[in-house]
């Protein structure tokens, strides 16, 4: 349900509040209420309901959630939960998202959530004529897979289309169906895999030889989801930053080795909504890292970023989004209903498109400090908080601490300890 208030995700010094303070802020704009918000405090997820999810359970694992302010997609303003081990990627997206607030924020669309399965033949005698004798076929096939699963086809999805493609090598000639569906709000891997094997001896049947995997593909490159936004030279640190942020996405763009680098930051903005709202993170990268592959064969940078006639930033990015609202753990996970409550998302779309933005903005903000002051800085006040934790500083003294260790350019618990025992001696 969207939620029946206008949000405004721009709300100054979130950083500084206290974990009460921004529970309250977030229930004061969403529809989430205290106890829906309340599900955070032991982790999101029951140990029954973990005994429920997989197997030889032992417990679950605690990753923080944040909350990503100052985005606005397609004009509505947004609260984003993202869960993520790793400091600075909350503050980095909402941080971006401001720089794009200004002009615009984020742009996203979709194509019709379309998921693939294949079907193998092997040892088929024909696989030309094969291949005809089974597209001949189409309505046949089609209508067989889409009996298994009426839910899908009331709500407007199933099966659209079929494909059929040979795969050869000196060893192997393998004739492959593809089954084109629309998933609708699934991410869709069970229903096309029910249809897939549903549908695979009458595929022999028809093509001959006999089959070996039928099994949905990971490669999404039918279920497209895109995001654009301009980000301002003045906010992002001037017009030189502005050419050394496009020197440095073009060689993501050239070289396999930086291109890795400059994905792993789109995915960590990716992974963490993926993550918090019950989503495979699994099918998501491997659908990400497929599509990263360039029309010359390269594994390449996943985003674009341009200096258009104003001089700003244009930041493109067009990806597979395989998630869903229904199905998988998104229904049965406490923490991922909260989330998908705070966001207010209607289809599986609209999450796709908020996922896309949130990656883009991810991306920005990794390679724009890259191309200025560097990752370190940021970095060392966060790593000097853990650093002052682990030396065993209580809350009230953290500060201290961290100011202390940055000052002497010393960022080691030793020294932290010393600067403890020195800061509760009073000396
Ligand atoms: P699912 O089967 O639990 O839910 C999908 C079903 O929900 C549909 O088949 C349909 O019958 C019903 N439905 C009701 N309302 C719907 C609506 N509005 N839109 C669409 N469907 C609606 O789950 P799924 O999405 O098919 O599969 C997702 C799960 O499969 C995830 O947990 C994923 O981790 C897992 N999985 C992934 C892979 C892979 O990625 N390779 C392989 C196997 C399983």
């Amino acid at each position: 349900m969207a939620n029946s208030r206008a949000i405004n995700s721009r709300i100054a010094n979130f950083r500084s509040y206290d974990v009460a303070a921004r529970r309250a802020e977030v229930v004061r704009q969403t529809d989430l209420t205290d106890a829906d918000i309340a599900v955070y405090d032991d982790g999101g997820l029951g140990i029954d309901q973990a005994d429920r999810m997989v197997e030889n359970v032992l417990g679950v694992i605690g990753i923080p959630v944040g909350v990503a302010t100052n985005f606005t997609i397609n004009g509505r303003d947004y609260l984003i939960p993202l869960a993520t081990e790793e400091a600075s990627v909350v503050a980095a997206a909402s941080n971006a998202a401001r720089i794009a607030r200004g002009l615009g924020g984020f742009h996203v669309s979709s194509t019709a959530p379309i998921m693939q399965a294949q079907i193998q033949l092997v040892d088929v005698v024909d696989p030309a004529a094969a291949r005809i004798r089974l597209l001949e076929a189409r309505d046949e096939i089609m209508a067989l897979a889409n009996e298994q699963d009426p839910k899908l086809v009331s709500v407007g999805g199933g099966v659209k289309d079929i494909s059929v493609r040979i795969i050869s090598s000196p060893e192997a000639t393998y004739v492959v169906l593809h089954l084109h569906v629309d998933v609708r709000d699934a991410m869709g891997a069970n229903a096309v895999n029910t249809m897939a094997e549903a549908i695979a001896d009458r595929v022999a049947e028809i093509g001959g030889g006999h089959v070996v995997l039928r099994i949905l593909t990971n490669k999404a490159d039918l279920r497209l989801t895109r995001a654009r936004a301009v980000f301002d030279a003045e906010l992002i640190g001037g017009p030189e930053v502005v050419d050394n942020l496009i020197h440095a996405a073009r060689m993501a763009e050239l070289d396999p080795y930086r291109a890795a680098t400059h994905n792993k930051g789109i995915m960590n903005g990716i992974s963490s909504v993926v993550l918090a709202t019950g989503n495979d993170t699994r099918a998501v990268e491997a659908g990400c890292h497929s599509h990263a592959i360039n029309a010359d064969g390269i594994y390449s940078s996943l985003s674009h970023f341009e200096k258009n006639a104003d001089g700003n930033i244009v930041g493109t990015l067009e990806l597979p989004m395989p998630v869903g609202l229904v199905g998988g753990a998104t229904k049965v996970h406490p923490a991922a209903q909260a989330a998908i409550k705070m966001l207010g998302v209607e289809s599986a779309d609209e999450l796709a498109g908020i996922i896309l933005a949130v990656g883009l903005a991810q991306n920005l903000a990794a390679v724009r400090v890259l191309a200025s002051e560097g990752v370190q800085r940021g970095h060392m006040g966060l790593h000097a908080r853990n650093i002052a934790a682990s030396a065993g500083a209580e809350k009230h003294e953290i500060d201290a601490v961290v100011a202390r260790l940055i000052a002497d350019k010393s960022i080691r618990v030793e020294h932290a300890e010393t600067v403890l025992a020195e800061i509760r001696t009073g000396n």
